[in-house]
Order: structure tokens, then C-alpha cells, then sequence
């Protein structure tokens, strides 16, 4: 499975790692497999919320990225964490991307959405009422 995907450095920011299509992924496919690493005492910008608890999955899972408009959704596996499954036809070179909203309550380590997609929501947690702004 290791072969769908290649981690490089992040193309579009230039700033962290991504996880990219190695070659052509099937809609359906699973394209990760991950694995718990440990369960974390609150969220933080890389854990993912499983069942109420706060997990550290391993490498690459962890690097995948935010999209509004993503290609993978994610699924619980066998090993308390999670598969992440194609959406859709993924072509070799597009960057690997789920949307942190449909597994987080709520997302911690960025407020403003750059993902570039026409679906772009703009700004996480968008459903919780904004009380700073006039
Ligand atoms: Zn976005």
C-alpha cells in the first residue's frame, strides 16, 4: 500500500510536509492505513478526535492536510485509528487531503482555511458563533 503515496515537502506552502499521490488512486481505495500512536490528554494541531478521545496517529496520516473540497474521507480501522479512503479518482501528484471538520468537534491550530479549493469555507469552526468580531 506504501507505494500510492510519497511524502514531500509541502508544495503549495512551502512550510511542513504533505502527502501526495505516488500514482493513480481509485475512488474507494483505501490510500492509508494508520495506526494509533497514543491517546493524547486534549486536542492538539495533530490529533485527531476518535470516539471522544484525542489520538496521535502515525506517519503519514499525520501529515495529511485540510481541504474544504478533499479527496479522502476517513474511516475507523482495526487499529483505533483510521483508513483513510479515496472520495474519489485521485491523480498521481495531487496532494492527499480530508476535511478535519467531518472527524473534529472542533479544530485547533488554524482558524483561516488557505486550501484554495472553490468550496473554501474560509474559517474553521465556522458554526460556533464568532463572539470577538464587531
Ligand atoms: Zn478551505
Amino acid at each position: 500500500m506504501k507505494e500510492l503515496i510519497k511524502v514531500e515537502s509541502h508544495g503549495v506552502s512551502g512550510v511542513g510536509r504533505a502527502v501526495y499521490a505516488a500514482k493513480d488512486i481509485s475512488k474507494n481505495e483505501t490510500v492509508i492505513r494508520s495506526r494509533q500512536l497514543k491517546i493524547l490528554p486534549h486536542r492538539d494541531k495533530f490529533s485527531l478526535e476518535l470516539k471522544g478521545k484525542h489520538i496521535l496517529i502515525d506517519q503519514p496520516g499525520v501529515l495529511v492536510n485540510h481541504s474544504c473540497q478533499p479527496n479522502c474521507y476517513l474511516v475507523a480501522n482495526q487499529y483505533n485509528a483510521y483508513d483513510f479512503i479515496a472520495l474519489k479518482e485521485i491523480s498521481a501528484g495531487e496532494e492527499i487531503t480530508f476535511d478535519y471538520e467531518t472527524i473534529e468537534s472542533q479544530v485547533v491550530g488554524f482558524n483561516q482555511c488557505h486550501c484554495g479549493s472553490d468550496l473554501c469555507r474560509g474559517a474553521m469552526n465556522s458554526q460556533i458563533p464568532n463572539l470577538i468580531e464587531a
